[in-house]
């Protein structure tokens, strides 16, 4: 199998050792990565220095174009790509379509973005001692951006990252996760066709070990991390004066409400606790339905959650596959035989074939049970039982992530009650917590992390406000 060459400052190079990629539905070997060396990553960071200034003074023409091309070309690309996905990371290829779809979004949503970073204007004789005076506030790059990247979406994160570096003029060097570094390679393929410096963007899948230099280097600002909140947070710890951005996990709820549209609302939940094999920040893991439709919405559920079709990422109509890896799926299941053993009943699902975790549900879990209060990050849900809003907005508060909460109502009443209530980073009415759409501002609060994704966001997150006043108007 060919080595796949990483990107260093716009160039294809080779380093010192491999990396094998596997796919978790049946261990075949996919890919073979190149890693680099510690000089590799230090000439990366180095070139990204050097082309700092001239990277902030690209006209908007030149990154909006660049931009442009990265989405063109990945919609040129787009069955190649979601195969690759696929492969390296077992996510069904209907999943894998939907993440290259909203990758092309992304890069188009930063070109358009980019055309309108006019700054501002703003005159300052609102009062007598500023007469004749005029402010020009614009947004400049902090400097290179380090992007630290999860397996659970390889190309649309990194797209989340690299698309709003390049809208606003900053190199950026990104780290992808070992498990799934191919599709990070691929879009430095695509980037390297474009009229960007060379310096501007390296894709380096080193080992963790080495990434431990990037995360410290002062000549790299920003590191915008996403991933789980211990490797996340010890990045924050590590470098208290850089600029942060983390995107970590949650454990998210779907509300039902007595008013809710249960066949809606049982047909999106099951789906979205499932969707990439519950490895999603967003999937649903905490369902919180009023006690009036319980029995209802249950019935309309468990049929939902057992018509998944389970299996092979490969075929066309499987909508749950495996997980990460045959050792990511042992600890879900230990969780799930752990809640058993703590009183917790199995409405579906519940057993392990390898790396696939069939679809499950479960009741009466104990509120201290991992697979109620920590991440699980599998095909698993937990149903609760409230007796009306205030109860279920207060469960969706005890918990330590916030990152999105749905809730299913037909009340605009009880949505702005929610929107007022949760403390979360996102609030979707009738909808699962998983909605997202890309150009919309991202994150969470609590344990789900700091700053903002979504170009906009990100753009805010990677610049600062720059003044200039002119005097003598
Ligand atoms: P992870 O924390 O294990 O790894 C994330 C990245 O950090 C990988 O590239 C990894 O190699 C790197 N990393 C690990 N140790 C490092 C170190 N010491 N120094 C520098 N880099 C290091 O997370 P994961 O298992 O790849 O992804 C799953 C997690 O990501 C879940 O918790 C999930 O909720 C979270 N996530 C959050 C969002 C969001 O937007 N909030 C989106 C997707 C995933």
């Amino acid at each position: 199998m060919d080595v796949r060459p990483f990107w260093l400052a716009g160039r294809p190079a080779t380093g010192d050792a491999e990396l094998t990629v596997t796919n978790s539905h049946d261990g075949r070997v996919v890919g073979v990565c190149s890693v680099p060396t510690p000089g590799q990553v230090e000439e990366a960071v180095a070139a990204a220095e050097a082309v700092r200034k001239e990277a902030a003074a690209l006209p908007i023409h030149v990154r909006a174009e660049a931009l442009a091309h990265v989405s063109r070309r990945l919609a040129e690309r787009a069955d190649e790509i979601a195969r690759l996905i696929m492969e390296e990371n077992g996510k069904p290829l209907f999943w894998a379509r939907g993440e290259v779809g909203r990758a092309i979004s992304t890069f188009r949503f930063a070109a358009e973005e980019t055309r309108r970073l006019s700054g501002e204007a703003l005159r300052l004789d609102t009062e007598p001692a500023a007469t004749g005076r005029l402010a020009y506030v614009s947004r400049v790059p902090y400097g290179p951006i380090l992007a630290i990247t999860p397996f659970n979406f390889p190309l649309n994160l990194v797209a989340h990252k690299v698309a709003p570096a390049i809208a606003v003029g900053a190199p950026v060097i990104v780290k992808p996760a070992p498990a799934t570094p191919i599709s990070a390679l691929v879009l430095g393929e695509i980037l390297a066709e474009t009229d960007l410096p060379a310096g501007m963007f390296s894709v380096l899948p080193v080992p963790n070990d080495r990434a431990a230099t990037l995360v410290t280097d002062p000549r790299l600002p920003v590191v915008s991390f996403t991933g789980s909140g211990p490797v996340g947070y010890a990045i924050m710890d590590q470098v208290p004066r850089k600029h942060v951005t983390l995107e970590l996990g949650g454990n998210a709820a779907a509300v039902v409400l007595a008013d809710a549209d249960l066949d809606w609302a049982a047909s999106r939940v099951a789906l979205f606790s499932n969707y990439q094999a519950g490895q999603s920040c967003i999937a649903v893991q905490r369902v919180i339905v009023e006690e009036s439709v319980r029995e209802d919405f249950l019935a309309r559920l468990v049929p939902a959650v057992e018509a998944l079709v389970t299996g092979d990422p490969a075929d066309e109509k499987t909508q749950v596959g495996p997980l990460v890896s045959v050792e990511a799926a042992e600890r879900v299941e230990q969780w799930v035989d752990e809640a058993v053993t703590a009183g917790a009943r199995v409405l579906t699902g519940g057993t392990r074939d390898g790396a696939t975790i069939t679809p499950t549900v479960l009741t009466d879990v104990p509120a201290d049970a991992k697979v109620s209060c920590e991440e699980v990050f599998g095909p698993v849900m937990i149903v609760q039982t409230v007796s009306g809003p205030d109860e279920a907005f207060a469960a969706v508060n005890a918990s330590k992530y916030g990152l999105q909460a749905g809730v299913f109502t037909r009340s605009l009443d009880l949505a702005f009650r929610a929107n007022r209530e949760l403390e979360v980073g996102g609030v979707i009415i009738g909808d699962v917590p998983s909605y997202r759409a890309d150009q919309m501002p991202y994150g969470g609060v609590k344990d789900s992390g700091v700053g903002r994704e979504g170009i906009r966001s990100a753009i805010a997150d990677y610049t600062y406000e720059k003044v200039m006043v002119l005097t003598g108007l």
